[in-house]
């Protein structure tokens, strides 16, 4: 691969990027119970009357996701956040996640108004795959089927034939090779290979990673296995096929969340943001969840499984995007978001089928 591979400058910019985040990630500051409650107390009175809804993403933390249960949001992975907010009858979304969910949810409902704690959490796949060097490589194969993950800009999803969320790309990738359809994916490529070992599709994938997912350690696993041994591993895709390999549950986060309940093991080694055990010691009490390491011989901590991003979505800077102005709002310019919303509008009937079958 050369310097001037589409793909080696996508994956350059995306390690650029989360550098500056870890720099900008500031610790989180402790606050007391009472300043919590005020915030809160706060927030709620805001969100009533801006008439608006707080959608967030599992990978948030636990504070930001017991709001928007609280509020009568929705806390979720990116597909059900998407449709969630598309059905909801709020006229504004309030999106705790990184930017490219709130760009998918200004997309399929370009009336609303779209907030966000703040408009710089993005993600390293999206970075990782900027809209001129993608459309570059589709260019260079214009027989293929243009597969994108929603981890994606509004500029490369209006690139795409296809949007898929990590819960059903396996379904639509299946579907494509059931029609003799060859894919062209981005842009993660530990997703993609692993749709690729389960469907034999014939598909060709982007060098994208997710920083958080990569850093998973199979032999960290293997030793962990050892001192749990009745424990079950559940695997986000987005990891290396060695991580996978390890598991007994592979899927997104709505995924693990129903494995953890479905399987009969005690305890589980989970491989994917630890934002998620806050739902997963809710919806399944009675079970012990341990982080995977991603830390190798001679680290001094176990794990560090936290996506900079969705650390970003703090309860002060909530409360500041529903008192201020543009700094706040996603804004997807109308043309392009029309043309992004075609692949997202498939995904999504595509998954209410699917449902039904
Ligand atoms: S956890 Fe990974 S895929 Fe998710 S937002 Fe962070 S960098 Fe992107």
């Amino acid at each position: 691969m050369s310097a001037s591979d589409p793909m080696q400058l996508g994956h350059m910019a995306a390690e650029a990027e989360m550098v500056k985040a870890f720099l900008r990630t500031k610790h989180p500051v402790e606050l007391s119970e009472a300043e919590i409650a005020d915030l809160k107390a706060r927030i709620t009175a805001r969100l009533r009357a801006e008439d608006a809804v707080l959608v967030a993403h599992y990978y948030t933390s636990p504070l930001v996701q017991a709001l928007a249960e609280e509020t009568g949001g929705c806390v979720s992975d990116s597909l059900q956040m998407a449709r969630f907010g598309h059905d909801h009858p709020a006229s504004t979304l309030v999106v705790a996640g990184v930017r490219f969910m709130g760009e998918t949810a200004k997309i399929l409902t370009p009336d609303k108004r779209v907030l966000m704690p703040t408009l710089e959490a993005t993600c390293s796949l999206d970075v990782g795959c900027p809209a001129g060097p993608f459309a570059e490589f589709c260019d260079q194969h214009p027989d293929r089927t243009v597969v994108v993950y929603a981890n994606t800009s509004a500029a490369v999803k209006a690139r795409s034939d296809w949007v898929v969320t990590s819960s059903i790309a396996l379904a639509v990738v299946e579907h494509l090779a059931a029609r003799g359809e060859k894919v062209l994916w981005a842009p993660d490529k530990y997703l993609g290979s692993w749709v690729q070992r389960q469907t034999g599709a014939d598909m060709l994938l982007w060098d994208g990673a997710c920083i958080v997912h990569e850093e998973f350690k199979a032999k960290g696993i293997e030793d962990l296995r050892r001192v749990y041994p009745d424990a079950a591993v559940l695997v986000h895709p987005e990891s290396p096929a060695p991580v996978i390999a390890l598991a007994d549950a592979v899927g997104s986060t709505t995924q693990i969340i129903d494995a953890a309940r479905r399987l009969p093991n005690p305890q589980f080694i989970v491989a994917t943001d630890q934002g998620i055990f806050y739902q997963l010691q809710r919806q399944v009490p009675d079970k012990e969840f341990i982080i995977a390491p991603t830390a190798g011989e001679g680290a001094t901590c176990r794990s560090c499984a936290h996506c900079p991003w969705m650390a970003m979505n703090e309860l002060e800077a909530l409360l500041k995007c529903l008192d201020g102005g543009p700094a706040h709002e996603i804004e997807v310019d109308r043309e392009l978001g029309a043309r992004a919303m075609l692949p997202l509008q498939r995904m999504v009937a595509f998954s209410r089928e699917h449902a039904r079958s």
